[in-house]
């Protein structure tokens, strides 16, 4: 039988000749989805045995990592918000910088807004301003039905109302009007997609792809989302990097108050507009 030492040193090395960047970091994480310990007490006291069971059994996830599936899609789960949200291949996992619109819109909350997440995929915005709202009234949609089902989940899970629908941006909404509009759409040029982060290639291209400039999902919510906003309501957009002229100028005709946000990394993250 191994060491836990040995055994973290192996994935480690096999995973940094698979190119996977943090490699003692994922090791660590995945040795303790094995065994249940925390990441830290393995790392601080390696010299126990590992039974073969898990070493047979952290090999088998280790494989995985090393073919550069992403990290959570193999935990199953990823921290959103202070919430953990289950994942699922299909599906974008939560992203950090996503943090900085679920803030955006949290920020202009009181209570009991009307809150509709568009391509909401995990339910990540919906489910977080679901939580740390109850009274607020929140609906999710996505044209994804593997998005649909895990967003109900992860509302479920984190003891959220939220009302996810399946289909095409607005048309499960009807006529109905909301206080606040967010959404990540997919946002990446179609030609950028191929040279991407190999475990992002792993995610659904349908989250990612925003069409020849990347642009596509704004120009319909721009055009579409004046009609689902109640008087003096918000449209926050989540935007890719160098996005943020073009978001905004899309906004221009039918908003005001129009304004650009960073992420953690200081990098142009979230659009915000006002309905005139
Ligand atoms: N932020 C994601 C990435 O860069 C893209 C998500 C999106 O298109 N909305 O991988």
């Amino acid at each position: 039988m191994p060491t836990i030492r040995e055994a973290l040193r192996r994935a480690a090395a096999r995973l940094t000749a698979a190119g996977v960047p943090e490699a003692l970091n994922d090791a660590a994480l995945l040795l303790s989805h094995v065994t249940g310990e925390p990441p830290l007490n393995l790392r601080a006291d390696g010299s126990r045995e590992l039974p073969a069971k898990d070493a047979a059994a952290f090999e088998a996830l280790v494989d995985r990592r090393a073919g550069r599936e992403p990290l959570q899609y193999i935990l199953g789960e990823a921290p959103f918000m202070g919430l953990l949200l289950k994942t699922a291949p299909g599906v974008l996992i939560p992203r950090f910088d996503t943090e900085a619109l679920c803030q955006q819109a949290l920020d202009r909350m009181t209570g009991d807004e009307r809150v509709l997440d568009l391509c909401t995929g995990t339910g990540a915005l919906a489910v977080a301003i679901g939580k740390y709202f109850p009274r607020a009234r929140v609906f999710a949609g996505d044209i994804s039905p593997r998005a649909v089902e895990l967003a109900r989940e992860n509302a479920v899970r984190c003891g959220a109302q939220v009302d996810a629908r399946l289909g095409d941006l607005f048309a499960p909404f009807g006529g109905d009007a909301f206080d606040i509009i967010v959404s990540n759409p997919p946002y990446i040029p179609t030609g950028d997609l191929a040279g991407l982060q190999e475990e992002v290639k792993k995610e659904p291209a349908l989250a990612l792809d925003g069409g020849p400039d990347g642009l596509a999902l704004y120009r319909r919510i721009a055009a579409e989302a004046p009609a689902h906003l109640a008087p003096g309501g918000w449209l926050l957009l989540e935007i890719g990097s160098g996005q943020a002229a073009d978001v905004s100028g899309l906004l221009a005709a039918n908003f005001e108050e129009i304004s650009v946000y960073s992420d953690l990394n200081g990098l142009d993250r979230v659009v915000a507009g006002r309905k005139k």
